[in-house]
């Protein structure tokens, strides 16, 4: 290796060890400044009925969430109408600070108290291992929903004996779910509006407002490249603020006008920041530099599952593996088709392993959004990975995701794809008949299950495959080849993956291997370009960024109140 990456790689490493407040800039509290909150409220009155009204009427979650300042101004001093209980989820659930200043605020309150251990008890009781429940079940029964128990929580109580029977009968499924969302309902009522009052509330501005502080290249640290993609190259960056690693693809924006990728290059950015899933990278900060367009996401040290299955030195992965990264990536499809999305682009380069091993979906440059119960067609995907039905220019809905899933369980297990034998070099058309014709054959090293996995999955006729009938993704989930793996609680993230990468590693290829990216000559930014440029520009992103603040300290050590429930100073207005 030469010398200029192993400096960059002990960079890297040296950041990525950071952590308990290392790699904050010295700088960090100026950065996320409260502002006074006379200045939140100026913003509200500047604001007026019209932010208001426009707020009202936008159905999409998303937008409602990108007013999100302005829906808590306007709702808490003009529209009654903007407290529906939709708010009340982004602001107090959804949202991770809001949703710590809502649990400090009902903790100040005696008759509220016991609501957020309840709240807690009962998500936890739905990740428990099956022969836990049972017991953990009654623990919450009597403690909080019987009424002689000193912490017992009033307005669920009735819930109590319902619970106490369904846990009698079968101790799973659903026991609590209906008092849950009695819980927040009650909570989305009275509480919420006083919560709106409190200084708790008035601090969730201030934090907003620093959410909403312009992003510039400034606000990070760049160390090395990462790899490399259609528009740009990908980075790892460093918040100079939190101290927390990420990766930043850029898009060069003469590239992507020289290519014509704008429409592309926002609709990945949209679609990424309207996702919220373990199993997929998270768009955390999107913004503009002279000369490109950056797209901050989810760091994902331990290399893609091409570098595991091809150079770790056997071909292929272990079946505990396979199952394991599968399941995940089923989470992932799970997540982007109860969106509409269909992904379109399944291939072991884009499935990238964290520092635990835990993977994610990357790349959503080919994702796209179908209207309700609407098709698509369009011959896109990379080829080898294609679907016989995008191939041959139908219509389709979620079905291509399967047949990619089909395609990886057999790349993982057998160490070449299904319709190439390994070294042999295609033409595509040879490539297209093969899938669109040819059965794929499966060696001694496939079980019964993963064959007959694999076999449903790479079904040609979309409408006879596994994940495309009625049952959808539940069919691929009860699939005998995921029998030892519980669902619930991998997508709650409590089970450890078969393998995590080395720490010391960097799973990349070296700096000078990656070819420098060619400059585009002749091509001239206008005017007109910025309008796409202003779409693209929002800055952070709202549950990202707060996670950001809580994970790496900085929401604890910045969110002081006074002495004992008084307003402090900078709040006192
Ligand atoms: P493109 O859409 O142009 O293919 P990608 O999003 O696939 O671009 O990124 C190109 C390469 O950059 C990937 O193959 C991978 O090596 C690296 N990369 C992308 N995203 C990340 C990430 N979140 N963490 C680490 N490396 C990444
Ligand atoms: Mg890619
Ligand atoms: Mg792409």
């Amino acid at each position: 290796m030469e010398i200029d990456s192993m400096v960059a790689n002990s960079a890297l490493i040296r950041a990525r060890g950071g952590g308990g407040g290392k790699g904050r800039s010295w700088k960090w509290k100026d950065m996320l400044r409260f502002p006074h909150i006379s200045q939140c409220v100026e913003l509200e009155k500047t604001l007026g009925q019209c932010v208001c009204v426009c707020v009202c009427v936008c159905v999409r979650e998303r937008e409602r969430e990108s007013l999100c300042l302005y829906v808590c101004a306007c709702m808490f001093y003009m529209c009654n109408v903007c407290v529906s209980e939709r708010d009340y989820y982004s602001l107090c659930v959804k949202q991770p600070i809001g949703r710590q200043l809502f649990r400090l605020f009902c903790h100040s309150k005696p008759e509220l108290q016991n609501c957020n251990s309840l709240l807690d008890e009962m998500g936890e009781y739905e990740v428990k291992s099956d022969e836990e429940k049972r017991s953990f079940g009654m623990q919450i029964i009597n403690r909080f929903l019987s009424r002689q128990s000193s912490e017992c929580v009033q307005v669920v109580e009735r819930y109590g004996e319902r619970c106490r029977e369904s846990l009698e009968e079968q101790h799973s499924r659903d026991v609590f779910i209906d008092c849950t969302n009695d819980l927040h309902e009650y909570l989305s009522g009275a509480p919420f509006l006083q919560y709106q009052q409190s200084m708790y509330f008035d601090r969730f501005l201030q934090w907003k407002m620093v959410e909403r502080q312009r992003v510039t290249k400034h606000i990070f640290r760049q160390y090395r490249m990462l790899g490399k993609g259609g528009f740009g190259e990908v980075w790892a960056f460093q918040a100079r603020a939190s101290g927390k690693m990420y990766a930043c693809k850029k898009l060069e924006k003469t590239h992507v006008k020289k290519g014509r990728g704008e429409a592309m290059a926002l609709n990945e950015k949209q679609i990424l920041e309207t996702l919220n899933s373990r199993f997929v990278v998270s768009l955390a900060y999107a913004y503009e530099t002279k000369q490109s367009l950056c797209l901050v996401v989810t760091i994902m040290n331990g290399g893609d599952l091409r570098f595991h299955i091809y150079n770790m030195g056997t071909s292929g992965l272990e079946q505990d593996r396979v199952q394991f990264y599968a399941a995940e990536v089923c989470c992932g499809l799970h997540h982007l088709h109860q969106m509409n999305i269909v992904y379109r682009d399944l291939k072991p380069e884009n499935i990238l392993l964290d520092d635990n091993g835990h993977i994610r979906i990357s790349d959503l440059g080919l994702a796209v959004t179908l209207s309700e119960g609407n098709l698509v067609q369009g011959r896109v995907g990379t080829l080898g990975y294609m679907a016989p039905e995008v191939i041959g220019h139908k219509y389709y809905g979620m079905s291509p995701d399967w047949w990619g899933l089909g395609c990886l369980v057999y790349e993982m297990t057998a160490g070449r794809s299904p319709f190439k034998r390994k070294g042999e070099r295609l033409m595509g058309k040879e490539m297209e008949r093969r899938i669109q014709e040819e059965e794929e054959e499966y060696g001694k090293i496939f079980s019964n299950e993963t064959k007959d996995f694999c076999r449903s999955l790479l079904n040609k006729d979309p409408r006879h495959r596994l994940g495309c009938q009625g049952s959808g993704v539940y069919g691929v989930k009860s699939h005998p080849f995921f029998r030892t793996i519980n669902f619930r609680r991998l997508e709650a993230g409590v089970i450890d993956p078969p393998f995590k990468p080395d720490p010391r590693a960097v799973y990349c290829q070296d700096v000078q291997d990656i070819d420098e990216f060619s400059t585009v000559k002749g091509v001239i930014l206008e005017r007109a370009d910025n309008d796409f440029y202003i779409k693209f520009n929002t800055g952070a992103v709202a549950i990202p960024w707060q996670t950001e603040m809580i994970e790496m300290g900085c929401f604890k050590e910045l969110n002081v109140f006074g002495p004992q429930g008084s307003r402090p100073p900078d709040l006192d207005w």
